[in-house]
């Protein structure tokens, strides 16, 4: 049976769906093509939720990304999730009892943000990630509004700085030593945070909430967070910023090894939990666990606007070459999957740029150097393992980001031919 007489299915309608549909079509499959997704949008732009959206208003239209007329014959299911699935009979169920077999079948259903374990009243609680939860947080911000933020990692610290812009009176409570600490190490957090504190932003840090109370005017909503150090801060508004989980629990059924998101081979096959390549079944975005080359063998998610269209590609073009019957494993000429990744933070007007993977730098102080400028000012930082360089952070001196990125592709090429 050729490629035109079968069915993909594209489960999850976001960035990394969108573009695994197109990469299905470039590489040649002009057979049925459906996505399915929970939200009841076609696939739009994540970042501008807690930046430039959240700031001026958030609406669909000027969000929404646009499509290649590729896609324009794809049969989009939306406003419905997908409630399991089964290899052995290649068939999702969506929530609404359909029955959908496939041939190929594309994972791309992200993650959603982890949420407090408190028992709290709900009202004036919130998360960010998508649209209709951007909308909801932007209606309660606005001068002089109380917020508190649980959690200081990125998208935690872009609200911070938003809210900020609007007027409000913003506390960030966070365990870690310093804000961004996970990904951008101690020194560059604390160089971060003073940024922060410069336009008034509180932090409460080392600590963790321990209560919710519930607002005297009203019981359903919270009107105070007290932390583990009895410390009481009044508010109007919580943003629960705690990191993320992937969204595999349709996928509970299927065998497939998905301790962090969905483990792919580095042509984001999906393996199962005794290490076997599914060719049928393909992940992207910011769901996948996925090797790359230009660092080490071991599978990791990566959480970068960057990632869904790398991994994207990659991913449809080796769905169509298994529907194809193309022996993918004894090809020699495919180069390995070693996609720079790449990532902005936008606070305060500024942006913080990165290329390569800070996270995984050694833990010591000297693993993260100052390459440029000053921390207060524009910078340029550098994050090594093992003496190499792996990762660099900056704001401003892009010229010197943009040569430091050539740098890392050529020396981690080199080290690690494909
Ligand atoms: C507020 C915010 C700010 C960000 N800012 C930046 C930034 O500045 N720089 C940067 O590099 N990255 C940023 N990111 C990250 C970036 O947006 C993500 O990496 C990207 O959106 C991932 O795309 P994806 O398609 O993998 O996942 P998603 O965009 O999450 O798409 C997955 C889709 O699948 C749906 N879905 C889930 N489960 C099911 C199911 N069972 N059935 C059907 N559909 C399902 C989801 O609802 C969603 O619509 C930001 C993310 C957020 C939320």
């Amino acid at each position: 049976m050729g490629s035109q007489s079968r069915r993909v299915v594209v489960v999850g309608a976001g960035l990394a769906g969108l573009r695994v549909a197109e990469a299905v079509r470039a590489a040649g499959h002009t057979g049925e093509l459906m996505v399915v997704g929970d939200e009841p949008h076609l696939p739009y732009n994540r970042p501008p939720l807690s930046k430039e959206a959240l700031a001026a208003g958030v609406t669909f239209e000027t969000l929404q990304f646009r499509r290649r007329t590729s896609v324009d014959d794809v049969g989009w299911r939306l406003g419905v999730a997908a409630a399991e699935a089964s290899l052995e009979s290649r068939e999702v169920v969506l929530a609404d009892g359909t029955v959908l077999s496939y041939d190929g079948l594309a994972v791309a259903t992200g993650v959603r943000p982890r949420r407090l374990t408190l028992t709290a009243p709900a009202g004036g609680r919130h998360v960010i990630r998508t649209l209709e939860d951007a909308a909801a947080l932007r209606s309660e911000l606005g001068p002089g509004a109380r917020v508190v933020l649980i959690g200081a990692g990125f998208i935690g610290c872009e609200v911070a700085a938003t809210a900020r812009g609007l007027g409000c009176e913003v506390d960030v409570v966070a365990p870690e030593a310093v804000p961004m600490q996970r990904p951008l190490g101690l020194t560059v957090g604390a160089a971060l945070q003073r940024r922060h504190e410069g336009h008034g932003v509180r932090f409460h840090l080392g600590r963790l909430p321990a209560v919710l109370h519930p607002a005297a005017a009203d019981p359903q909503r919270v009107g105070e967070v007290e932390l583990d150090d009895g410390t009481r801060l009044p508010c109007d508004v919580v943003v629960e910023a705690l990191g993320c989980a992937a969204n595999t629990e349709w996928l509970a059924a299927t065998g497939l090894d998905l301790a962090d998101g969905v483990r792919t081979d580095g042509r984001l096959r999906a393996l199962t939990d005794s290490g076997l390549v599914r060719p049928e079944v393909v992940a992207a975005g910011d769901v996948a666990r996925f090797p790359n080359a230009l660092f080490d063998d071991v599978a990791r998610r990566v959480e970068h606007w960057s990632i869904p269209t790398d991994t994207g590609k990659r991913a449809g073009a080796s769905l169509v070459a298994g529907l194809s019957g193309v022996d993918l494993d004894g090809e020699t000429t495919d180069a390995a999957f070693a996609p720079m990744p790449s990532f902005w933070s936008d606070q305060y007007g500024q942006r913080l740029q990165s290329f390569g993977s800070l996270g995984i730098a050694d833990a010591d102080v000297d693993a993260v150097r100052l390459l440029d400028g000053d921390l207060d000012g524009d910078f340029v930082a550098g994050y090594h393992r093992g003496g190499q360089l792996v990762g660099v952070v900056g704001i401003g001196l892009m010229p010197r980001l943009l040569a430091l990125r050539g740098e890392l592709l050529a020396t981690l090429t080199v080290s690690r031919p494909g």
